[in-house]
């Protein structure tokens, strides 16, 4: 049964005695896991190994806990701890519907969360800048959770400065494309800065889950919920494989794209939103793309009920390095009718 006899691993807590629980310190390998008890032990993002080794990764994990640009509800700077929280369990499951192990393919680690000094906020733009180009220069790919959305501005700036323009698919609620005012740090203009600035090629880059109005669209093409809901994940995966083409595709999920039944822990939400399969369908339809870097942001656990936006959040994320372990040579495992 490949579901039970996964190399390495099974999800019955079978297995070497001192090759149990707490990889998060514990485990020297990078690759591989461990049986975990979903409900215990030492958190980390799907249980990776802490380690700063950047250049012995594939991909950094991280957290940038910052929610000072957020204009509604706050919360999010404790995102990224209860996503790891939520990833407990999707950690020490088979990952459907690939079936295979991704980190027997990937090397991942859990970076930790940068550092950032709440009390000075003209210091984080930067702080966060530097946190990413010091992991891209050793050579891995990041996965890094917020924070408000005006964390993947820096982020961005440090992903176009390795890669050059990107190719920005973004799942939002809201377009963040309001007119931006130079120097300020707010989660609903980043994007129109970044457009302006170069670092996003709006001609490759795509919008997905909009239920929002702005008076430009910036050049970027608009899937708005609506569309979705109509014609449906497939005619949004083929509008945005087309977009991008075989540019460097930097994936920015805020997750209020879901809607607020699927994701009620989050600052600014909005009905009419994606439901978490649709999410899911369309990001399982980005394979084989030139995906080099994705931040999943505006999780806010005090609004959250029963981890709903936070287990989410780990899912899709643990979807993103599915797709990047298919592409890197791991097989699927059939699993029944896809
Ligand atoms: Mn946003
Ligand atoms: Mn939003």
């Amino acid at each position: 049964m490949a579901l039970l006899s996964l190399k390495g691993f099974t999800n019955r807590g079978e297995g070497e005695m001192d090759e149990r629980g707490d990889q998060a310190f514990r485990k020297q390998e990078t690759r591989g896991r461990w049986p975990e008890m979903g409900y215990a032990g030492a958190l980390s993002f799907l249980r990776r190994r802490y380690s700063r080794d950047a250049a012995n990764a594939d991909v950094v994990v991280s957290g940038v806990p910052w929610d000072g640009a957020t204009s509604n509800r706050s919360g999010c700077r404790m995102g990224p701890r209860a996503i790891r929280a939520a990833s407990a369990e999707t950690a020490q499951l088979n990952a459907f519907p690939w079936g295979f192990d991704p980190f027997e393919t990937l090397r991942v680690i859990d970076w930790g969360d940068a550092w950032l000094d709440p009390h000075d906020p003209g210091s984080i733009p930067g702080a966060i800048e530097a946190h990413a180009a010091g992991i891209l220069e050793a050579g891995a790919k990041m996965l890094t959770f917020g924070g408000d959305h005006f964390i993947s501005y820096p982020l961005l700036r440090a992903h176009a400065a390795r890669h050059g323009p990107l190719a920005l698919i973004q799942f939002d609620a809201h377009g963040d494309l309001w007119p931006d005012r130079p120097g300020t740090v707010d989660h609903g203009t980043m994007m129109a800065r970044a457009v302006s600035e170069g670092i996003i090629e709006a001609g490759r880059s795509a919008q997905v889950g909009i239920r929002t109005f702005h008076d430009s669209d910036e050049g970027l093409d608009i899937l708005t919920a609506p569309f979705i809901h109509r014609e449906g994940v497939r005619a949004a995966i083929e509008a945005l494989r087309s977009r991008v083409g075989d540019a460097p595709v930097y994936i920015s999920f805020d997750i209020d794209v879901l809607d607020p039944a699927f994701a009620p822990g989050t600052g600014t939400p909005v009905p009419g939103g994606l439901a978490s399969w649709q999410a899911l369908e369309i990001m399982r339809g980005l394979g084989g793309l030139n995906l080099v870097g994705m931040d999943l942001v505006e999780v806010s656990p005090p609004y959250d009920t029963s981890e709903i936006t936070a287990i989410a959040a780990a899912t899709i994320a643990h979807d993103w390095l599915c797709l990047l372990a298919e592409k890197a040579g791991a097989t699927r495992v059939p699993v029944g009718r896809l």
